[in-house]
């Protein structure tokens, strides 16, 4: 694969598929990470004389009134502020005006398209991969460079679709997202602990059978944890279960039974909306509830972390979004901070928890993709860089 290094974008019109797809509540940006991460790529083609058109889709677009929600033009403003240089902004994602502003443009200029999902409002064009606009947005420019990492298990007329027809690269953050990622998975330094959480285990069955061969340890904690302790024949209560996942599970533990590593502690409640008490895992009344891991726990996850050179972390400990359960997941990121490891983390809700929780530089890397970082850690192909 061509890195943009590979061209010469002097003077050149250089479309950039970045993942500007970020949190906004009100018209205000929740988090830049994604924007923050996009910024080495579209710096260098800015420092390289080119003419920089960005594109990217904002959550989802339905119908006529998400338009208003999911526009980019906060993103325009923000990514000025981060560059330190206007951003011009089209509200059009195609036609004639937008082709003015392309004309008009000066080298080092940026110029940002509205959300690409507007194009799905007449037949899902974008996220269908029309061939046509596809074409026609190729047409905007002389080279294409793809960066949207958290994109890229999604072929769109964006990425895929434009690539078809102009000679295309991959950005910075592309980059690192794929040598990192595939590096850790293919090669680890070991022992090489997995890390895995999060509410059910039918999503992520992929990446476990993946892993499961690979990794010397699986630590395995929040809701899916339930499922693994009922193959076990432990009472749950009412904790999360995914009964498809129950064979699974029991077949996984049987194949491997020094490899899988369950909670021996948990924080358990009768709804989340109340505290939780901690027990031991064979204390979880009928109508109780597991919504995270216990102290013992964590203890016994750090004895595996501690001597791991290499650590993939891929969902949270508990239900982390209610204070009272976020201590799982908090202390781990503490003892996480400090073990000597390449540590990486990946997933949507786990990237958030650890941010939110101010965890950000105990990690090697915090992959900007949920479903595609899943995709890569199940081994498998990403279909938007095919
Ligand atoms: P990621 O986005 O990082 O891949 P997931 O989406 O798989 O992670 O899981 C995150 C969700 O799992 C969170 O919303 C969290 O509240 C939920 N969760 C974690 N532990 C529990 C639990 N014990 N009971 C219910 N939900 C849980
Ligand atoms: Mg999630």
């Amino acid at each position: 694969m061509k890195t943009i290094k590979d061209f010469d974008l002097n003077g050149k019109k250089v479309l950039i598929r970045a993942d500007l797809n970020v949190p906004i509540k009100d018209n205000v940006i929740t988090d830049d990470y994604r924007i923050k991460q996009s910024l080495e790529t579209i710096k260098y083609a800015i420092n390289n004389n080119a003419k920089v058109i960005v594109l990217s889709h904002l959550g989802k677009v339905k119908e006529e009134s998400d338009k208003t929600k999911n526009t980019l033009r906060p993103v325009s403003i923000r990514l000025g502020e981060l560059l330190n240089k206007p951003v011009l902004f089209s509200p059009n994602t195609k036609g004639k005006e937008l082709e003015d502003m392309i004309n008009n443009m000066e080298n080092g200029d940026v110029l940002l398209i509205e959300n690409t999902r507007f194009e799905d409002l007449n037949g899902k064009l974008e996220s269908g991969n029309d061939l046509e606009l596809g074409k026609y947005w190729a047409s905007l420019g002389d080279i294409f460079i793809n960066d949207a990492f958290g994109t890229s298990h999604r072929s769109h007329a964006s990425n895929a679709g434009i690539s078809k027809h102009l000679d295309w690269g991959i950005g910075f953050l592309m980059e690192k997202e794929l040598v990192t990622l595939n590096k850790v998975t293919t090669n680890p330094e070991r022992p090489f602990t997995v890390i895995l959480g999060g509410a059910k285990v039918s999503d992520k069955i992929g990446l476990i059978e993946n892993l499961v061969t690979k990794a010397d340890y699986i630590l395995v904690g929040g809701g899916m944890a339930f499922t693994f302790l009922k193959a076990l024949e432990f009472k749950v209560g009412g904790s999360l279960v995914d009964n498809e996942s129950l064979d699974f599970c029991k077949k996984i533990l049987e194949e491997y039974p020094n490899k899988i590593i369950l909670p021996i502690d948990v924080i358990k409640s009768l709804s989340k909306e109340q505290l939780g008490k901690e027990c031991f895992i064979n204390e979880i009344g009928d109508e109780e509830i597991g919504f995270d891991i216990g102290r013992k726990t964590v203890e016994l996850f750090s004895q595996y972390l501690k001597t791991s050179k290499t650590i993939i972390w891929n969902g949270p400990m508990g239900m982390f979004e209610k204070p009272q359960f976020s201590y799982g997941t908090k202390y781990l990121c503490e003892n996480l901070k400090q073990i000597d490891a390449i540590k990486v983390a990946g997933g949507g809700d786990t990237a958030a928890a650890i941010r939110d929780f101010g965890y950000e530089e105990s990690f090697t890397h915090i992959s900007t993709g949920g479903g595609a970082t899943l995709v890569l850690l199940e081994g498998k192909e990403l279909v938007g860089l095919k």
